[in-house]
């Protein structure tokens, strides 16, 4: 069913009649693109989509810190409907990653709906023309019946509020703000955080510094990364028989999916990969006081765990310390701990991650009766599906709360939001509705059951303090099932569980027609 372009006035009086488009989606990481794609594949052309950088890629475009990887599996880490056989590894560098991301832009066509440099300021609804205004920080607006969010939980990198943070008089930068500009060849370097990025970056900048401090608050539980090459003749068998590559897929997906089991059903099996990884340590740290150091007091899984092959041999090396006697301040020349002693360094870089878990709107978001985004969620993000809000009709969010993963490819999330979002859309343009709202109810009911479920897994219950939860102890960011339940509840969009109102302004259920069709557009369409 193609959509049809809805031209109306602009609400501003003054100005000429605007253009108004179907879809305006934000951010160009794989949720952004992957909107696109699939919004193009079901004909809908009247749409843009917003960058605030100067380049596709989003969270994979910023990280190019030296070591940046994939910690998931290339052939999962990617589009279902683009597979590519020719992976140079089991888990993909940020480089080919990347790429990959530029090539599906192209090879589905819509590089030319992405307006770079284009970071959104603000975003309003008018409950009387049920469309959106999107503002840009360059001034420009847009005038939309639908928005996308696709501006993903990693996009804000967070420098830590330490004491004397600006007084340092060397170089100093964020791990996702890399300076490619300054050589760090025979240096004095503090790293400061251990988690996900630090543990890629340590292993790759050691042997080039002179010396290397990593400040570590709280260690991480590591386990051995499975990566290898993928050999030509392997790429060529992906290429050549594609159910074989489809067959690696599932195998891939099904090991992981297992993981659920201990994450979020019965923490207790989370012993099994404790002793794996306690065993992993003693085997790769000889050296018993920095063994007990890098040994957590948590549970294994309440924060990510970690992939590594070559962080533990890093630490073993001799221009390498690990400090954990807590940061006091940041000096003009150094990290200076709570044993007095400065460390004086040339350059300081955070891995100190991102803000997540508290808000996961970058801009102010106004929906009906002028609430703000910011106000609702105040006590923590929350929506339907992580992709609708009570109170903000039209606007699909990918990535939303409680949708990240502990255990798996965040693409399977993506996949299965945008499904969701496009089924929404098509209501929006097909029918003669002006907007749809999710329910309170709805909503309420939904979360309910999502914190009654989180609060029995190891990321509630594991006894550490990570970016997942909120300041208050509310897990606002993960998703706690098995990914294709997630597929299955969002598979199809529920006129019942939202409030659909038409042009007219009168509440209007769809009827059995209209869904009917829905249903045939969500299977074949
Ligand atoms: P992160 O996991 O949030 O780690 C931040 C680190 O900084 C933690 O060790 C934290 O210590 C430390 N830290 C924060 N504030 C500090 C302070 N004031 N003083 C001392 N230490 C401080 O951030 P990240 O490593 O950038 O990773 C974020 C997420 O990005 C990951 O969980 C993952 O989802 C994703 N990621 C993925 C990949 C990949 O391979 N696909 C790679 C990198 C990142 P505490 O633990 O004590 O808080």
């Amino acid at each position: 069913m193609v959509a049809q372009t809805l031209e109306r006035p602009s609400l501003n009086q003054n100005s000429q009649a605007k253009k108004v488009y179907d879809v305006v989606i934000i951010g160009t990481g794989f949720a952004g693109l992957c909107m696109g794609i699939r919004l193009k594949q079901a004909g809908i052309e009247s749409f843009v989509i917003l960058e605030k950088g100067n380049g596709i890629g989003g969270t994979w475009r910023d990280n190019t810190y030296p070591g940046a990887a994939c910690d998931v599996q290339s052939h999962l880490y990617s589009f279902s409907f683009a597979p590519k056989s020719d992976w140079s590894r089991l888990f993909g560098p940020q480089e080919e990653i990347l790429n990959y991301m530029n090539q599906c832009t192209d090879r589905f066509g819509i590089r030319s709906f992405i307006r770079t440099n284009s970071e959104v300021s603000g975003a309003s609804f008018d409950e009387k023309t049920g469309l959106w205004e999107i503002n840009t920080v360059g001034g420009k607006s847009y005038k939309t019946k639908s928005v996308v969010s696709g501006t993903g939980g990693l996009s804000r990198p967070v420098l830590p509020n330490i004491k004397g943070i600006d007084t340092f008089k060397g170089a100093k930068f964020h791990s996702a703000k890399w300076d490619h500009s300054y050589n760090l060849q025979g240096k004095k370097v503090a790293v400061i955080g251990t988690g996900a990025s630090a543990i890629q970056i340590v292993p790759t900048i050691a042997p080039i510094v002179g010396t290397l401090k990593l400040f570590q608050r709280t260690p991480a539980w590591i386990i051995p990364k499975p990566d290898s090459n993928i050999s030509g003749s392997v790429k060529g068998i992906f290429k050549f028989i594609p159910p074989l590559r489809w067959l690696f897929r599932k195998a891939i997906y099904w090991l992981n999916e297992i993981g659920v089991l201990a994450f979020a059903i019965n923490p207790k099996l989370m012993k099994i990969f404790e002793k794996f990884a306690r065993s992993f340590i003693n085997k790769s740290i000889h050296n018993e006081e920095l063994r007990k150091k890098l040994t957590p007091n948590y549970t294994i899984g309440c924060k990510r765990i970690l992939l590594s092959n070559d962080y533990y041999p890093a630490l073993n090396r001799e221009n390498v310390e690990l400090v954990t006697d807590g940061i006091e301040e940041i000096t003009s020349s150094g990290v200076k701990t709570k044993d007095g002693v400065e460390h004086k360094v040339d350059a300081i870089i955070f891995a100190t991650g991102f803000q997540a878990a508290e808000a996961v709107s970058p801009f102010e978001i106004k929906g009906r009766e002028g609430k703000l985004l910011a106000n609702v969620w105040e006590d923590g993000a929350e929506a339907y599906l992580g992709t609708t809000v009570s109170g903000f009709p039209n606007l699909f969010m990918i990535v939303g709360p409680n949708t990240g993963l502990g255990h798996s490819s965040m693409i399977l999330m993506i996949e299965s939001q945008v499904q969701y979002a496009l089924q929404g859309i098509r209501y929006l343009l097909n029918k003669n509705i002006k907007f749809l709202d999710v329910r309170k109810d709805v909503q309420d009911r939904y979360n309910k059951e999502i914190q009654r479920r989180l609060g029995k897994s190891v990321w509630l219950t594991g006894g550490c303090v990570s970016w997942y939860n909120t300041s208050s102890g509310r897990n606002t960011t993960l998703w706690p099932g098995f990914t294709f339940e997630f597929k299955a509840r969002t598979f199809f969009l529920r006129p019942k569980d939202y409030e659909f109102v038409r042009a007219d302004g009168k509440a209007k259920k769809p009827g059995i027609g209209s869904r009917v069709s829905m249903i045939l557009d969500a299977t074949f369409g």
